[in-house]
């Protein structure tokens, strides 16, 4: 297990010089401790103590990062077996599946699907990250070209996948400068693999029949220098595959066992033929514990539902996920558009958001940071209330953008009408109703002058 804040501070100089950035040694200790700080910051740590602060303070799950600049995927870091422990911290990437046997309009399909199948909700894209680029026909030029092509997709993470080092080099020769991940390394091609990944500070997948021989190779390949290393078990039964996600994600964290201690990659392309079981079995390794998942295919009917369960199995438990605060157009509003306002809690966003699309009835949505809360929560906490409502409404700038001044507040919160109206001079505060699903029938009744619904 990680050392706790104290036990680190026994190791530290105890000097106080401030020189890390922090007055003392136990607030660099417990930073230390919180993964917020960087051994490196100390200058004046023993070597003794470096040996056990490096080992100790180094995550149980390396992180590993595929890909370069904003669109780089980065994967393990993960400390807890359960999501409510802590949190879970770096997505899993989905990557789709292009052969080098793909004829052209093929491979450009698949490309475009990656292009073109990415979502907007509550303020953040969601979108897959890598293409898995297979050679399946043999030959090196072949997939050379193909990498090329794959290439040209600005902003996709790669994956080399051959067993041959040969054909893996012709595919460096085209892409090693976006840091592909090679994949992969198995006994019978271990050092070839491994003078690539070195060769070019690519990370390396390795693959396995067995957690034991997994293990032998991991150790083989960190003793031959390469560090940034991603697990594949081999399984390809669900049953199997899963069982080894569980055992892998336990060894590295209640064990400790370094072997084991990466991030993993998942082939549910592998497990079946059938698009809606690939879907569902790519689902449950979203949850546990995948670190790459390659999918035979993107469709959005399956894509979207994966990136939607991603975002929610990596949102932090402990704190909601929020929309920023701000005035949203729905549907081209205008100056006599209907406008509402509601709390920052993602799904209130998202349902309300949704509905108000639904009305077909153009309006002005405002949401009010609230910490994340929902509209009952919030209000009940002191965050909706009229005190809260009154300034940001007249701070959010509102007022240029229509001539009438009805406020639509949700049902929830009705008994706030009054206080609002005497913070809000001049607004007349109508009160919607409670169920997101009630909003396209009040909207449709929407009367910007006089407000009377
Ligand atoms: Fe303590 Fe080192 Fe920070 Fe100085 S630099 S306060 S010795 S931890």
């Amino acid at each position: 297990m990680p050392l706790t804040g104290i036990e680190i501070f026994k190791l530290l100089p105890k000097t106080n010089c401030g020189e890390c950035g922090d007055p003392t040694c136990l607030a660099f200790a417990m930073k230390l401790a919180a993964g917020k700080a960087e051994l490196s910051a100390c200058p004046y740590v023993s070597e003794e103590a470096q040996t056990k602060l490096g080992e100790a303070a180094a995550p149980p799950i390396r992180p590993v990062t595929i890909g370069v600049g904003d669109r780089s995927l980065k994967i393990g870091s993960e400390t807890v077996m359960f999501r409510h422990e802590k949190r879970f911290e770096n997505p899993p990437g989905f990557a789709i599946l292009i052969s080098d046997t793909m004829d052209e309009p093929e491979v450009q399909a698949r490309l475009e699907r990656f292009r073109q199948l990415q979502y907007e909700r509550v303020g953040i894209t969601l979108r897959p990250e890598l293409v898995a680029i297979k050679d399946d026909s043999g030959d090196a030029k072949n997939f050379e070209a193909l990498v090329n092509k794959v290439k040209q997709n600005n902003g996709c993470g790669i994956i080399l996948m051959s067993s041959n080092p040969d054909i893996l080099a012709a595919g460096l020769r085209a892409c090693a400068d976006q840091k592909p991940l090679i994949y992969g390394a198995t006994k019978e091609n271990l050092e070839s693999v491994a003078d690539l990944a070195k060769a070019h500070s690519c990370p390396v997948a390795v693959k396995a029949s067995s957690l034991e021989e997994l293990s032998e190779l991991t150790t083989k390949l960190t003793e031959a220098g390469v560090n940034d290393i991603v697990l594949d078990s081999g399984s390809r039964t669900v049953r199997q595959a899963f069982e080894d996600q569980v055992i892998i994600r336990s060894a590295a964290l209640n064990k400790k066992f370094r072997p084991l201690g990466f991030p993993t990659i998942v082939f549910p392309c592998e497990m079946t033929d059938d698009p809606m079981k690939e879907a569902v079995i790519a689902s449950i390794f979203v949850a546990k514990y995948g670190g790459v998942i390659v999918l035979s295919d993107f469709q959005g009917e399956s894509l979207f539902p994966l990136l939607v369960e991603r975002m929610n199995i990596y949102t932090d438990p402990q704190r909601p996920l929020a929309t920023t605060e701000g005035i949203y157009e729905i549907g081209g509003p205008d100056e006599n558009s209907p406008v509402l306002v509601t709390s920052n809690f993602s799904l209130t966003y998202f349902i309300v958001s949704g509905e108000i699309e639904t009305s077909k009835v153009p309006s002005w949505l405002l949401v009010k940071d609230t910490e994340g809360l929902s509209v009952m929560t919030a209000w009940a906490a002191g965050k909706f209330v009229a005190d809260a409502i009154a300034p940001f409404v007249k701070k959010s700038g509102i007022e240029d953008k229509v001539k009438h001044h009805n406020l639509i507040i949700p049902g929830y919160a009705a008994a706030e009408s009054g206080g609002l109206e005497e913070e809000l001079a001049g607004w007349k505060i109508l009160v919607g109703p409670r169920e997101g699903a009630h909003i396209p029938a009040y909207l449709r009744t929407w009367k910007p002058y006089g407000g009377e619904q």
